[in-house]
């Protein structure tokens, strides 16, 4: 089976593909590989050894009854690999499949970065393909619809501002019902602490900033969150291929909390979000190093714990598995911290998959692959089931995940291979079993 044999129909490829011609084609491509890429992209192509030690890695290849075609290594070949053979030259109509393979059938997970004896890195051809897309104008409709909100509001669900702060103080208020002296400061100069989420907690997830709030008071953090522009940390431009819209998301991130001259940033459970801030858009708006230091909150909550900021009541009941997201154990090894935590808060043993850790399967959900939409979401699932598999092997029914696009990801995979599994924020045990404070 190839790409033409499931091509699906999404407005946003069709649309964008109908207004291209080869030469312009030729051009954009050339000018992306030329201008952009420099050795890395070719030292990729040409020290491939096609030994398919990667093939095994990706969880599209083992979740479609190993299909050839979804190998990292046939990946690469059928879009960055197939430019570059042809100087750039392709019909419109192969950059319609190009884009369905890079968008929405790999979530540059670098899973499969570990098992390459060269280290070939995918997943940066991958997105180096969908950036040649972005400069085509062939995105999928629902990702670049998210990506527009962002760069015209600054944040991905086009939160106006006095809802932002509007749905701040209704959080507070209602907190204060149990935490009768909890605040959530806005603005407030010199905190130690910035606490930035992404924007759909204040759109459909508003009980997790009620969480954080919750544990930043009984920890008695020194806190604030912005209330302008600049709280939202997620970035799907950085996924499009937008990579000046994402450098402009990064900057006014950064800047707002310079603003509040804030000791540090500490970003809520997402793993997308904090790959934007830490190490991709932090680089590409030309910071060496971020000009604000940044946490993850696994490692936020791993100093409460371990400090005794926040003591417990009770424990979770376990035994309990785990996700481990990508972009927060594979891309910055928080996999030991995150397990210190689990064990300080659950009664019982962590059941781990068994591809875990650095070698944990994607959820399927990440790499901007939920945020495709729709039209792609029964191809997203299909590629669960290996993770499906893992997952039901536990024998357990909570899985621990501190990434919003995991918990995305593992609803829908949950549901369809009816797994009967809870899936927990790390927020929602702590705010569930800490001692409260005495009033
Ligand atoms: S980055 Fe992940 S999804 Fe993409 S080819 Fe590699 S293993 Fe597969
Ligand atoms: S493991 Fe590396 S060298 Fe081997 S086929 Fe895959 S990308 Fe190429």
């Amino acid at each position: 089976m190839g790409i033409q044999d499931r091509l699906i129909e999404d407005v946003g490829l069709r649309e964008g593909v109908s207004r291209l011609t080869e030469d312009k084609i030729q051009k954009t491509v050339n000018a992306v590989i030329q201008g952009e890429t420099g050795a890395r992209l070719k030292a990729y192509a040409e020290i491939c050894l096609r030994c398919g030690m990667c093939t095994e890695a990706c969880h599209f290849y083992l979740s479609h009854d190993q299909d050839p075609s979804y190998a990292p290594a046939a990946k690469v070949k059928q879009t960055i690999g197939t430019l570059l053979a042809n100087s750039g030259r392709v019909s419109p109509d192969q950059i319609y499949n190009m884009a369905q393979i890079a968008y929405s059938e790999c979530n540059l997970c670098r899973r499969c970065v570990h098992f390459c004896p060269v280290g070939v890195d995918t997943a940066y051809m991958m997105i180096t393909m969908r950036r040649i897309c972005h400069k085509l104008g062939v995105t999928p409709q629902y990702i670049q619809d998210t990506a527009h909100s962002h760069s015209a509001t600054f944040n991905q669900m086009w939160v106006k501002d006095d809802e932002w702060t509007d749905t701040l103080q209704w959080q507070e208020d209602e907190a204060r019902d149990e935490f009768p002296d909890l605040r959530i400061p806005l603005d407030k100069e010199g905190a130690d602490v910035y606490y930035s989420v992404i924007a759909p907690e204040p759109k459909f997830r508003t009980q997790l900033i009620y969480q954080a709030a919750a544990i930043l008071h009984t920890a008695k953090i020194d806190w604030t969150m912005p209330a302008e522009p600049g709280w939202d940390n997620s970035d799907m431009c950085m996924f499009t291929g937008d990579f000046e819209m994402m450098g402009r998301l990064k900057r006014k991130h950064f800047e707002s909390a310079q603003k509040l001259k804030v000791k540090r940033i500490v970003m809520g459970e997402c793993g997308h979000a904090f790959r934007s801030v830490y190490d991709v858009g932090n680089r590409w708006a030309g910071w060496k190093h971020y000009p604000v230091p940044v946490v993850h909150s696994v490692e936020f909550f791993w100093e409460l714990l371990t400090q005794g900021k926040i003591k417990l009541v009770s424990k979770y009941p376990g035994p309990v598995t785990l996700q481990d997201p990508c972009n927060i154990v594979r891309g910055r090894g928080l996999g030991d911290k995150l397990r210190e935590v689990i064990r300080i808060l659950v009664d019982g043993e962590i059941v781990e998959t068994a591809s875990n850790r650095e070698h944990n399967l994607c959820c399927s959900a990440g790499g901007g692959v939920i945020n495709c939409g729709p039209p792609f979401k029964n191809a997203r699932v299909a590629a669960c089931k290996a993770k499906a598999d893992q997952l039901r092997a536990t024998g357990v029914k909570t899985i621990i995940a501190p990434c919003h696009n995991c918990h995305g990801g593992l609803d829908d995979t949950v549901h369809k291979y009816e797994l009967g599994m809870e899936i927990k924020f790390l927020g929602d045990i702590i705010y569930q079993c800490m001692e409260r404070p005495e009033t």
